[in-house]
């Protein structure tokens, strides 16, 4: 049952690029009415006031066509009858039964729902609003100097602001709602969406190590204001031209994905990795001094080279040299690098697969 009301109230109109959000939000405002004018009648014809009755099935029938006419016109023609109806019915409720059962803060109904349409100019919204504002004036005075047309005690009156507001806070909060979760759930996905963004634009697409821009931007945070010993080491995969020549480019990648994964296995959880380039990888120890990532990167060497590599019927190992430094507290980011990479370069000179320190 409440999936076929849900479906009734969202099958789509005829015309496309029509808001799809909008047409719901008028098939429920027109229900409500609805049934307001169905509550409305059946306290008329308990209380015996056959005006009451005639007004509220009057409106019943004139809601029930516009939400008819929702599966037949265009949603802008809908939008509009149903703004002229609730206006016209606000007008005439408030002549027939007076300011004191709140009808006219239906007003605010119109005016949210206005601004949450998409249809109009900004400019045009805001003489709609002082057009809604002119018209509650208008009808406070009118009340003040004449009496309602129809008869209304005090109980009628008093039942009538209890539904009226009951009604209004309704239609709003659906206004609202249903406008509103759209645009969240957009945010929401906004946010994610950079996320992912940023994620991309700091990672390394093949090693999902972070990248040489998110690692410049860490070191220097991190060596703007050092707390404790800070080591770091620029490493690089030993003969790694000759793997991708002997086994392919593709083994090549295969090599620098097992190596990250090296990394984040063997090296303490805060350490910083990055793949600083081709197969050069910079490594921060932010707690560590130079003996302490020293003993890490000794562990983690002899784990690689004993790791073998498979590529069809044939195996083979690989090696990687490391230049280590400790952080002095005086010198820059380039100065440091620059250090790391002396280091690296005189193990490449001296024979590869060592920790220079
Ligand atoms: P060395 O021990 O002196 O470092 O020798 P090497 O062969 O490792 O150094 P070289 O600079 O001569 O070669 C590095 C090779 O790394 C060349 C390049 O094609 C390869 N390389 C760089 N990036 C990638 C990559 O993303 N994937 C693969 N498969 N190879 C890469
Ligand atoms: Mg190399
Ligand atoms: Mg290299």
């Amino acid at each position: 049952m409440i999936n076929k009301i849900h479906q009734t109230i969202c099958k789509d109109t005829g015309s496309r690029n029509e808001s799809a959000k909008l047409i719901i939000v008028i098939r429920l405002l027109a229900l409500i009415m609805i049934f307001y004018s169905i509550i409305h009648g059946a306290f008329s014809f308990m209380t015996k006031d056959s005006d009451g009755l005639l007004f509220s099935l009057l409106s019943l029938i004139l809601f029930a066509v516009v939400l008819g006419t929702s599966y037949r016109w265009t949603t802008f023609t809908t939008f509009c009858c149903l703004n002229v109806l609730i206006l016209a019915w606000i007008i005439i409720t408030v002549i027939n039964f007076g300011w004191n059962i709140g009808v006219q803060h239906f007003l605010l109904t119109l005016l949210v729902f206005c601004f949450y349409a998409k249809y109009g100019h900004e400019v045009i919204k805001i003489l709609y609003a002082c057009f809604l504002f002119a018209i509650r004036i208008s009808l406070y005075f009118y009340s003040q100097h004449h009496a309602p047309l129809l008869e209304v005690n005090s109980g009628t009156s008093d039942a009538m602001q209890i539904l009226n507001t009951a009604a209004i806070f309704i239609t709003i909060s659906v206004i609202m709602y249903i406008f509103s979760r759209d645009s969240q759930m957009l945010e929401g996905k906004l946010i994610e969406y950079n996320e992912q963004l940023m994620k991309q634009a700091n990672t390394d697409t093949l090693t999902e190590l972070s990248n040489r821009r998110s690692t410049t931007a860490y070191l220097e945070k991190l060596l703007r204001n050092p707390e404790t010993p800070i080591s770091i080491c620029l490493c690089d995969i030993d003969l790694f031209k000759r793997v991708n020549d002997t086994y392919g480019h593709e083994m090549g990648d295969v090599v620098l994905k097992k190596v990250a994964e090296f990394f984040r296995t063997c090296l303490p959880s805060n350490c910083f990795i990055s793949r600083w380039g081709g197969e050069e990888f910079l490594l921060i120890f932010p707690t560590q001094n130079g003996d302490e990532a020293g003993v890490h990167l000794s562990t983690l060497s002899k784990k690689m080279k004993a790791y073998t590599f498979r590529c069809e019927d044939k195996t083979f190992h690989i090696s990687m040299t490391f230049g280590l430094v400790e952080y002095d507290y005086v010198s820059d980011l380039d100065t440091i690098i620059k250090e790391a990479d002396d280091k690296l370069y005189y193990g490449k000179e001296h024979g590869r697969d060592q920790i220079v320190f």
